[in-house]
C-alpha cells in the first residue's frame, strides 16, 4: 500500500482499550518494508499496541501513530516454539498455544495488550514474567533498520521490557512447554475469573496506575494515605484496588491526569514515598 493510503486521521479513543486521545495521524503498516518505510519518513513517531497502557491528552498527539496490522497479526507454532507477530493480541496468542497444548503463559490471560506492548513493558501476572519465555525477538531500530535479539542478550527487569523507546517489536518467538489442552484452557479460564473476582476487568479501568516502590506495594500505599475513592472529574481511584483508576464511562484524560498527579503529592507528602508511574501520558497536559 503506498503511504498516503496508509494514513488516516482518527480519534485516538476509539483504537485504544483505555478509550481517551484526540485526533492523530495514524499509520497502519502490514509489512516490515512497510515499517520501514514509515519509520524513515518521519521525523517522530509512536508505536500504539492495544492501548492498555496509554492515557493520550484529549488534544491528541502531534507524533505520528504507528499501528501494526496485516503480517504483524500472524501467529505461527513450530514445535514448542510460537511466533506472533507484534501487532496480535496476548488473548489470542494464548488461544493458539492452549490449541496446540503448549504451557507457559497462562498466568499472561486477561492482560488486555499486543505481543509488542506486553513484551515493551514486559508484562507480568501472578509470577511469570512474558520476557522470561522469549527466545528471540525482532524489531525495527529508530533507523528503520531490522534487528534481533536473543535471550542471551536481552536485559529486562520489573515492568520494563528489553527495547528502547522508538525500538518496534515486530515479532517475538516464545519457547514453551508441552502440556495438556484442556488443564492449559482451564488455567486461563481460571486466571480471567480470578481478575474478574479482582475487579480487574471491568470497562474503563486501568491496570496499575503506579510501579510498586522497594519493599512496598503502591495499591496499599495509596489506600493506607486515605485516597481510595479520590475523585477528579470522571476519573477516579478504585474502591476495590487503590493503584487502579476507573475512568467512568466517557473518559476524559486531563482528569486522569490530574489525578495521578494529586495521588503522587499527597503520597510523597503523607507517606514521603515516592510512586513512578506504569501507565503513559501522550500529548500535552494543562496541569
Ligand atoms: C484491565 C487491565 C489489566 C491489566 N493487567 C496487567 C497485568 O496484570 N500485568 C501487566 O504487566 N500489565 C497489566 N496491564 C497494563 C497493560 O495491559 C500492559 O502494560 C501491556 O503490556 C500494554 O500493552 P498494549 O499493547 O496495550 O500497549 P500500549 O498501551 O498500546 O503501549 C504501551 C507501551 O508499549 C509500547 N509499544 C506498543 N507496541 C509496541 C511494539 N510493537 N514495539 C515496541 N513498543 C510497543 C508503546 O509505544 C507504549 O510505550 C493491565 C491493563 C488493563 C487495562
Amino acid at each position: 500500500m503506498n503511504a498516503e493510503k496508509r494514513i488516516n486521521l482518527l480519534k485516538l479513543a476509539e483504537i485504544t482499550r483505555l478509550s481517551t486521545g484526540g485526533w492523530a495521524a495514524v499509520a497502519r503498516v502490514s509489512s516490515v518494508k512497510e515499517l520501514k518505510d514509515e519509520v524513515r519518513s518521519c521525523s517522530s513517531y509512536r508505536v500504539l499496541g492495544n492501548g492498555s497502557n496509554v492515557i493520550i491528552a484529549d488534544s491528541g498527539v502531534s507524533e505520528k501513530i504507528i499501528k501494526l496490522d496485516g503480517e504483524f497479526k500472524k501467529i505461527r507454532i513450530k514445535g514448542n516454539k510460537v511466533i506472533a507477530g507484534g501487532g496480535v493480541l496476548l488473548k489470542d496468542v494464548l488461544k493458539k498455544c492452549a490449541e496446540a497444548s503448549l504451557a507457559g503463559l497462562e498466568n499472561l490471560a486477561g492482560i488486555p495488550a499486543s505481543v509488542g506492548g506486553a513484551v515493551f513493558k514486559n508484562a507480568s501476572a501472578f509470577g511469570c514474567e512474558i520476557c522470561g519465555l522469549l527466545e528471540r525477538i525482532k524489531f525495527i531500530d529508530g533507523k528503520g533498520a531490522g534487528r534481533a535479539l536473543d535471550c542471551g542478550s536481552m536485559s529486562y527487569s520489573y515492568r520494563t521490557g528489553p527495547l528502547k523507546r522508538g525500538q518496534i517489536l515486530t515479532q517475538a518467538c516464545f519457547v514453551l512447554k508441552k502440556g495438556s489442552s484442556e488443564k492449559i484452557s482451564a488455567r486461563i479460564r481460571n486466571n480471567i475469573l480470578e481478575r474478574s473476582r479482582r475487579g480487574f476487568m471491568k470497562k474503563n479501568a486501568t491496570g496499575s496506575l503506579f510501579k510498586n516502590p522497594h519493599g512496598g506495594l503502591a495499591g496499599k500505599i495509596i489506600q493506607d494515605a486515605g485516597l481510595s475513592g479520590l475523585r477528579r472529574g470522571s476519573a477516579a481511584v478504585s474502591p476495590r484496588h487503590a493503584n487502579v483508576l476507573s475512568l467512568g464511562a466517557n473518559p476524559n484524560a486531563e482528569d486522569a491526569y490530574i489525578l495521578m498527579t494529586d495521588i503522587r503529592k499527597a503520597v510523597l507528602f503523607k507517606k514521603n514515598v515516592y510512586l513512578e508511574p506504569l501507565i503513559e501520558f501522550w500529548g500535552t497536559f494543562k496541569k
